[in-house]
């Protein structure tokens, strides 16, 4: 619960500025766009049977295989670059024990390390990007997960369903500031998830788990915000 008391509590549009800029978010934004044309035009679900063949035309190796042991629901995935000793090809492994909206958010994560790499090129970067769930707020200080979290929000949040969610109706302007979602843009959020991906925060009887999935949901949709509040994309 606390994890998503400090989420709810943090500035995004401070973050992006920090760590994203107009020109590198484009550039992130026209990558993802050769993955998926439809990126940040409508919403993107991702089925188990497409992760292969996108994998394949990134030429990434893929991993999906569950995990469930002791701690294991906790990992989601991780992305290894490839490396001159040990890999030709990069490596994606998403956790499949995990509810299939969540598997897609994975996968679409790490993809979006693999095209980060390339945007980040020069810059000091970890071999291994380790995805845990509960660890968003580390992201806001690291530049490559926030890159990566990025392609999961415009995928799951396209620009006309940002606008409609984001924007506030009764002064027709956006709220400037990505630090306190509203009750009513809580509600559309549940709504678009429940729809769109059939995540139901108040069905699956797994507490923890859910928990969990809320402060994704927080993350994403006030990461999804903070990109429309500072960049209007
Ligand atoms: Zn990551």
């Amino acid at each position: 619960m606390r994890d998503i008391e400090r989420l709810m509590r943090r500035d995004y549009v401070r973050a992006l500025r920090r760590w994203l800029g107009y020109r590198e978010l484009r550039s992130l934004v026209s990558a993802g766009a050769k993955v998926w044309p439809q990126l940040n035009h409508e919403r993107i679900r991702l089925k188990r049977s497409e992760l292969a063949d996108i994998s394949g035309r990134l030429s990434v190796h893929l991993s999906a295989r569950p995990h469930r042991e002791a701690d294991g629901m906790a990992l989601r995935g991780f992305y290894v670059r490839k490396s001159e000793s040990a890999l030709k090809r990069p490596l994606i492994y998403v956790n499949t024990a995990h509810h299939p909206a969540a598997v897609g958010a994975t996968f679409c994560h790490e993809v979006g390390h693999h095209l980060a790499a390339r945007l980040f090129a020069g810059k000091k970067m970890e071999p291994v990007n380790f995805f845990y769930d509960a660890a968003y707020a580390t992201h806001l200080d690291d530049p490559v997960e926030l890159a990566a979290d990025v392609l999961v929000s415009l995928a799951a949040y396209p620009e006309p369903i940002a606008r409609r969610i984001f924007a506030k109706s009764c002064s027709g302007g956006l709220v400037a500031r990505a630090q306190h979602l509203s009750a009513e843009a809580v509600t559309q959020i549940c709504n678009h998830l429940k729809r769109g991906y059939r995540v139901d925060f108040t069905r699956s009887g797994q507490p923890r788990r859910d928990l969990t999935y809320l402060a994704g949901m927080v993350h994403f949709a006030k990461l999804r915000w903070g990109i429309l509040a500072e960049y209007d994309l």
